[in-house]
């Protein structure tokens, strides 16, 4: 059987050859859908925030530089996303009083015009999801300040001991796995019926979850992936340009 990977790899290899040819339809295919849009999905690390929640998590808890490196390596990636996640939190080890003190101490900090930008959208009656390969207990955080409603948030669940201790992730979650993005597309299609679904984010894990997200948006406004750039049809690194395009 065919792993979700290598289908996900198979998609990415068939547009990056169309897109040579139709860069410029896509790009205004991508605007077109983006304005009639009736969801519009956000990644949270390095696009609606400006940091890597669990780089940040890991610096909190006195690791910071070996869970980086191996964050780089997860993202250039050969390793599952649960493998990386797994391997990652098993260093790391965070109780729940040391993430609580994290969202207390160190806020995530909110990219700039994003809060306008998701105001406008709901102002359009768009529904508006979080979708994070991060920690819900952090993602909540920042979808409050945003007015996104908590089960419009997608990430993955921590778990703790009663005593608070650190006692692994919820494994079952559609965003612990290879692929996770574009199976909660898939899910919120099925669920609620959305015809034209965006996904924006700054990273490859974003990028493949075009399909079955209708357009994707590749965001450099916090980091600049390569190979993101070179494969969205519509690359941004600032979202006054997504305001923009609402105003038109
Ligand atoms: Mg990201």
């Amino acid at each position: 059987m065919m792993s979700a990977k290598t289908l996900v790899n198979v998609n990415i290899t068939q547009q990056s050859a169309s897109t040579v040819h139709n860069t410029m339809t896509s790009l205004l295919e991508t605007k077109e859908i983006f304005c009639r849009a009736d969801a519009v999905c956000f990644d949270v690390d390095s696009t609606v925030i400006k940091e890597e929640g669990i780089d940040e998590l890991a610096k909190f808890c006195g690791v910071g530089d070996v869970v980086a490196a191996m964050t780089r390596k997860a993202m250039g990636g050969s390793m599952s996303f649960k493998t990386a996640l797994t391997e990652r939190l098993a260093i790391i080890r965070p109780s729940r009083e040391q993430v609580n003190k994290l969202i207390t101490d160190h806020p995530p900090q909110l990219t700039e015009g994003v809060e306008e930008l998701v105001d406008r959208l709901q102002q359009r009656k768009v529904q508006v999801f979080l979708i994070s390969g991060g920690f819900r207990c952090i993602v909540e955080h920042v979808a409050m300040r945003l007015n996104i409603p908590l089960s419009n948030v997608f990430a993955n669940r921590l778990k703790f001991y009663f005593n608070g201790e650190y006692a692994g992730f919820d494994e079952t979650q559609m965003t612990a796995e290879t692929g996770g993005k574009g199976r909660v597309i898939r899910h919120l299609k099925e669920q609620f019926g959305f015809k034209k679904m965006v996904m924006i984010g700054d990273g490859a894990t974003d990028l493949e979850a075009c399909p079955p997200a209708d357009a994707f948006i590749g965001f450099g406004g916090n980091v600049i992936r390569q190979q993101v750039q070179e494969k969205a049809a519509w690359y941004i690194t600032s979202f006054n340009e997504l305001l923009k395009e609402l105003e038109k």
